[in-house]
């Protein structure tokens, strides 16, 4: 568990959210009487839910009605009190309550919490009671209801939610809410909650027309739209500059392999449930790649490799197909198909340290064009408790740790140490960038593997004439090109800084008798290399400018008699600043200055 999450369940805030939830499943019960059945509701992020199975679906009018009667026992000041009981007295107790059964069933057996979520000892059995109401509980909470603040508690929404998450299972009701300490932290939280939603890539993604998802296509396959395109190709062309100056080599790989390649791998074994069902070609099964590793690993095994070939960085915009569940995509932030901006690094024992901090910085330098200046990173350490279940051996973690450890240093990057969160082949990085919101979004990974080298049998000759192993790290910088690019819509509100900007500059003309120019002026700064386009509809300037607005395109070029006279464009800024009248090449230099810069 991280630090922040650890500090999240012991603060006052979560144990207020907690209560409140077992307060709104109070009001439920009340509410339906006798039919009502309980899931789970635990603290969440910001909040709280609780799910439902209920007789009927509930109305915004219910939300209303029951944030009332939740205020009411809020104020009635009842105690949460504590008992230990065994799992003959938990089924008596919820008798009537078949979710609960299934949680005792699983508490009894040491596999589940009360909450669903998988545990490794046996807990004790618990419930806590306020007033009139009891839950399948090991806590904690505040000691009374009226330790929740009725001022600082709304209720959000309801939504459909299956059963432990599983579409078989049945479609519950999930009323999520929140609870703060004050009402001026609740506003707060309103307003930010706003301000994300004007930031809502899906909808900012309509209204610039970048991307869309088509039903015939099916679920969490982007289509990226032509502005949409012009964005990527930017950003590709950029990493791929940026690569080749770092000493990265690309490659192209194909999207489909055997599967003796997926079982040399382990992701038949390990991976199967995210990955799509073969395809079958000449009596030969086929899978679509969810990841790339294996075939750089076939680049590299292609050829004998000494010593002095190392390092080797191969990278790759990749394209993966990973199974999702339906419910859980998300815009581009979650989907099915996607292009991670992957490498795979080769390197002997003595290059691994000066090879993980050119990495290091190298990602940190690119997020930061990107307009990141903030990163949580997190370096995944194995539990020390359980190194049996780890692949590759000792000395090689202590020295891959070790690295990673000298490269955040060097890079005087703070970061915090979570053991237990390695994967089992090996130690890693991970990098998220704070956007706009100060909402963290995981990026970067730069993750040791000791599995696949072993598992193919990769080596390089030494300079003792024998064969070794060579340490291979995977690093995705930008992680996904469609989760990323979502999350620069959000970081940006889709006013992308000039560089990326789909349509930079747009020609105004305020009368048709100024198209003529208009499209020549466009044709000028195309040729200098500027993304230009001219608005030809007959609406009034004004409506044009909205409408440039809307789009949020960095610079507006008003043409009327005057500028057609001068031979010059008046220049608008989305900001509202007006830089007044331009020569083409003033404006062109200016326009492409600040694409440099990348501002
Ligand atoms: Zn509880
Ligand atoms: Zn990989």
């Amino acid at each position: 568990m991280s630090g922040k999450k650890q500090a999240y369940q012991e603060s006052k805030l979560y144990r207020i959210r907690h209560s409140a939830a077992h307060v709104l499943a109070q009001a439920v019960m009340e509410m339906f009487p006798g039919e009502a059945k309980l899931a789970i509701g635990p603290p969440i992020e910001d909040g709280f839910y609780y799910d439902f199975d209920l007789p009927r679906a509930l109305t915004q009018g219910d939300l209303a009605q029951i944030e009332a009667r939740m205020r009411q026992i809020i104020q009635e000041g009842h105690a949460f009190d504590k008992r230990v009981i065994s799992a003959d007295e938990a089924r008596d107790l919820f008798a009537d309550q078949p979710y609960k059964l299934e949680l005792i069933e699983g508490l009894e057996q040491g596999e589940v919490d009360e909450m669903g979520e998988p545990i490794k000892q046996k807990p004790e059995i618990s419930v806590y009671q306020q007033a009139t109401f009891v839950d399948l509980c090991r806590g904690p909470h505040v000691k009374q209801t009226d330790e929740i603040n009725p001022a600082a508690l709304k209720l959000m929404s309801v939504a459909g939610a299956y059963w432990r998450g599983d579409e078989h299972r049945p479609m519950l009701q999930r009323i999520y809410g929140t609870a703060w300490e004050s009402a001026d932290d609740l506003e707060q939280y309103l307003d930010r909650l706003e301000e994300a939603q004007a930031r809502d890539h899906r909808t900012l993604g309509r209204q610039l027309d970048l991307f869309s998802f088509s039903e015939s296509v099916g679920p969490g396959l982007a289509l990226w739209h032509p502005k949409g395109a012009r964005i990527r190709s930017v950003m590709e062309d950029y990493w791929a500059k940026r690569h080749r100056q770092g000493g990265y080599e690309r490659v192209y790989t194909p999207h489909i392999g055997k599967s003796e390649l997926w079982e040399t791998s382990g992701h038949l074994k390990w991976y199967a449930d995210g990955m799509y069902a073969p395809l079958e070609i000449e009596e030969q099964k086929y899978y679509l790649k969810p990841m790339n590793c294996p075939f750089h690993i076939q680049i590299y095994k292609s050829s004998q490799r000494s010593y002095r070939d190392l390092p080797l960085r191969f990278a790759e915009f990749g394209t993966v197909y990973r199974y999702e569940r339906s419910g859980v995509l998300h815009g581009l932030l979650r989907v099915r198909g996607f292009t991670q901006d992957d490498a795979h690094l080769f390197c002997r024992p003595d290059q691994m340290d000066e090879e993980i901090h050119a990495v290091l910085e190298f990602s940190l330098s690119v997020l930061r064009d990107f307009g990141f200046e903030q990163f949580d990173v997190e370096l995944s350490v194995r539990d020390p408790n359980d190194l049996a279940k780890y692949a590759g051996v000792e000395q090689d973690w202590q020295m891959a740790e070790a690295a990673l450890v000298a490269a955040l240093e060097a890079v005087g990057q703070p970061y915090e140490r979570v053991e237990g969160e390695a994967v089992f082949y090996g130690p890693k990085i991970d990098i998220k960038v704070r956007d706009a919101l100060n909402r963290s979004w995981q990026v970067s990974t730069i993750q040791f593997d000791f599995w696949l080298p072993e598992a193919f049998a990769m080596e390089y000759i030494g300079e003792d004439g024998e064969g070794h192993q060579p340490y291979m790290v995977h690093r995705a910088l930008l992680g996904s090109m469609e989760r990323f690019f979502g999350v620069l819509i959000e970081h940006y509100k889709g006013a992308f800084p000039v560089w990326l900007a789909p349509v930079q500059a747009v020609l105004i003309p305020i009368a048709d008798r100024h198209l003529d120019y208009a499209r020549g002026a466009a044709d000028e700064l195309k040729k200098a290399g500027l993304r230009v386009e001219v608005n030809e509809s007959n609406d009034r300037m004004n409506a044009k400018i909205r409408h440039a607005q809307n789009q949020k395109v960095p610079y507006m070029l008003v043409v009327g008699d005057r500028e057609v006279e001068a031979g010059t464009v008046s220049v608008r800024l989305r900001s509202e600043e007006e830089l007044g009248a331009l020569s083409l090449e003033d404006f062109a230099a200016r326009a492409l200055e600040a694409a440099e810069a990348r501002s």
